[in-house]
């Protein structure tokens, strides 16, 4: 599948990830149409966008609130009449364990993470299937992969984020509508800009990161070559692979390492 020419929606698309792709998607001329619950940011990123050239539109849309993302889609059919390619990237976390975290904090988490992705899938669906074409591409993460405290809460809602990409990628494929899921490690953005990021102590893993440009890649690379799981970087599969390929070593191993990681947590921020 190519992209020039395209309408692609793109969920979270003021900052991050998602505006990097907003960026390379109109470099191979599609016409991308950003969202976000965030006005400034998204008037921002429209402005930087359409400087570069960039056929850009956008849409204020709070993907846990049904009527904004309802009119996202309606704002879609009335500019262009068709979606071709649709990424739900709008997402967030914190860095908090469970016991920790307000009931109000752990509903939200599943609300922007996956029910926004399940809200903004079915709004724009009648469309694709009505033209039996679309594509659904969904940014989950590798603790979608794999577990990763302390972010029980927001694995959890990644982890379901894909397991829904990969039963409509059988439901849907009946009507021409194909579904890709990336699964990202971490990425130096506005993601880590929360709150209960900044308190925590400088860990070791932080050092590798992968870049914005390079999860951009491989998600139009996903999309063009139909590719339904992406890794980035690519390693990642591999680890995902060995964890789950002999659980009887690999999960208590894995599961020792998760418990040191909570425990150091409380260790160096001592008070908590
Ligand atoms: P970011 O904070 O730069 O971008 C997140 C975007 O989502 C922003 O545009 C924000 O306004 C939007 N958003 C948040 N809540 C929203 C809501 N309720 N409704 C609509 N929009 C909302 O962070 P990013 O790193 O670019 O994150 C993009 C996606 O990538 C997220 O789904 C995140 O879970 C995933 N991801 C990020 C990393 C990382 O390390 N940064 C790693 C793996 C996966």
């Amino acid at each position: 599948m190519t992209t020039a020419g395209n309408v692609v929606v793109i969920t979270g698309g003021s900052s991050g990830i998602g505006k990097q792709l907003a960026q390379d998607l109109c470099a191979k001329g599609a016409h991308v149409v950003i969202s976000s619950d965030n006005r400034e940011s998204l008037q921002a990123a429209v402005q930087e966008l359409a400087s570069q050239n960039c056929a850009v539109s956008s849409v204020v849309c709070d993907v846990t609130r049904q009527e904004q993302v309802d009119e996202l889609a309606s704002a879609v059919v009335t500019e262009f009449g068709k979606v071709d390619v649709l990424i739900n990237n709008a997402g967030y976390a914190v860095y908090e364990t469970y016991e920790e975290s307000t009931i109000d904090e752990l509903i939200r988490l599943v609300e922007v993470n996956l029910l926004g992705v399940i809200r903004c899938t079915k709004a724009f669906l009648p469309l694709m299937i009505e033209r039996r074409e679309g594509r659904i591409v969904n940014m989950a993460s590798i603790a979608g992969r794999l577990v990763i405290t302390p972010n029980a809460t927001y694995g959890a809602a990644k982890h379901g984020m894909v397991a829904l990409t990969r039963a409509l990628s059988y439901e849907l494929g009946r009507f021409g509508i194909k579904t890709n899921v990336v699964c990202p490690g971490r990425v130096e953005t506005a993601f880590f800009d929360h709150p209960s990021f900044q308190k925590r102590a400088a860990r070791p893993e932080t050092r590798h990161t992968v870049s914005l440009e390079s999860v951009s890649r491989a998600t139009i690379r996903a999309i063009e070559q139909d590719r339904f799981l992406t890794y980035v970087p690519r390693s990642l599969g591999i680890i995902v692979w060995l964890v789950n390929a002999v659980p009887f070593v690999s999960w208590p191993l894995y599961g020792r390492l998760q418990t040191r990681r909570i425990e150091s947590l409380y260790a160096t921020n001592g008070s908590d």
